[in-house]
């Protein structure tokens, strides 16, 4: 190695540099026998670095475990965490994995195997960067839970309908079970807004959904399609069945009374529904849509706050 100021011993130099780096670092021998090290890896195993040195690594891992306020390991069974640790070790010439401490901080490890004997281990404070990365996939998650739900009514919005029904109509072809689509729309609900405001117009919207969705199964896919229309996909459900939840729903809601904002205001509304379910391999949720809509279409000639599969009669 070129070194030219004679002044400075070379190795108090490195000594030097590796108890005053931020980094832990360490060398283990063929027997996995830590040969050298710096105080920040000893500490580590909470141990000095006097009684570090000498120590094998599953010694050291074993101190850790039992006395150690340091490396996170959690493990009803340390034989069997040792035994799994080790194996993955001396396998690549080099190999970098993230590793926990129990004070929440974390540390890039990096190992470098030379002369096909020593395992040189450093490791490196990624603390911060850690805390940004977690921040940023919780971020991340609220992004996706806002763009999927209806902001109004905290329901599914339609893209996320799409999303999920999409693959609802996908499994439910591949295993040919039935599916059924109900199209909601609220019977004269421009009234609502132009007698009441729009305020209770929001709110019954509000009450609308919270209804419906406490009356489906979680694994039901109920949306908001747009304005005062709604969708409620039933998986496992053959038409017939769908109907009949679907009349019930519209009774439940032609009887339920809601409160308006103004203490002395209650108001009951209707809905008009159109059914249709999944015919065979070659339907398709826009196709289920549209009969659905077509069927919507004859409850509401036919003088709402009913349910109308569709006929293609
Ligand atoms: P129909 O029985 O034929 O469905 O009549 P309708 O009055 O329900 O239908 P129309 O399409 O004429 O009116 C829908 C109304 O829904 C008009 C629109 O202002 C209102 N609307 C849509 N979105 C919202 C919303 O987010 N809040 C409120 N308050 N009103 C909304
Ligand atoms: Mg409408
Ligand atoms: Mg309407």
């Amino acid at each position: 190695m070129p070194y030219v100021n004679e002044s400075i011993p070379l190795d108090w130099l490195l000594n030097e540099i590796l108890e005053h780096t931020p980094d832990s670092f360490g060398v283990f021998d063929k027997d996995n026998r830590l040969v050298f090290c710096n105080q920040n890896m000893a500490n580590a195993f909470s141990l000095d670095k006097q009684e570090a040195i000498g120590k094998t690594m599953i010694e050291l891992i074993k101190h850790a475990y039992h006395h150690g306020e340091t490396i996170n390991i959690e493990t009803d069974d340390i034989e069997e965490w040792v035994k799994d640790t080790l194996s993955r070790k001396r396998i690549q010439r080099h190999r970098t994995f993230e590793s926990d401490s129990k004070d929440g901080s974390w540390k890039q490890v990096t190992e470098l195997m030379i002369d096909q004997e020593l395992l040189v281990v450093s490791s490196q404070d990624i603390t911060e960067l850690k805390q940004t990365q977690f921040q940023l996939a919780e971020a991340l998650k609220k992004i996706r839970e806002i763009a999927a739900i209806d902001e109004l009514t905290q329901v599914n919005n339609r893209r996320s309908f799409n999303e999920l029904a999409c693959v609802e109509v996908s499994k439910s072809k591949r295993y040919r079970h039935p599916l059924t689509v109900i199209l909601l729309d609220i019977d004269h609900f421009k009234q609502v807004n132009d007698i009441h405001g729009h305020a209770n117009g929001d709110l019954v919207l509000k009450e609308f959904a919270s209804l419906f969705k406490q009356n489906l199964r979680d694994t039901d896919i109920f949306a908001r399609f747009g304005g005062e229309e709604f969708v409620a996909l039933l998986p496992e459900t053959p038409l017939k069945e769908g109907l009949t939840l679907a009349k019930r729903l519209t009774k439940l809601l032609s009887l339920h009374t809601i409160q308006l904002l103004e203490p002395t205001m209650q108001l009951s509304i209707t809905v008009s529904s159109g059914l249709t379910e999944l015919y065979d391999t070659s339907d398709s949720l826009e196709k289920m849509l549209v009969r659905a809509d077509k069927a919507l279409y004859n409850s509401k000639e036919n003088g709402r706050n009913q349910c109308w599969v569709y006929d293609a009669e």
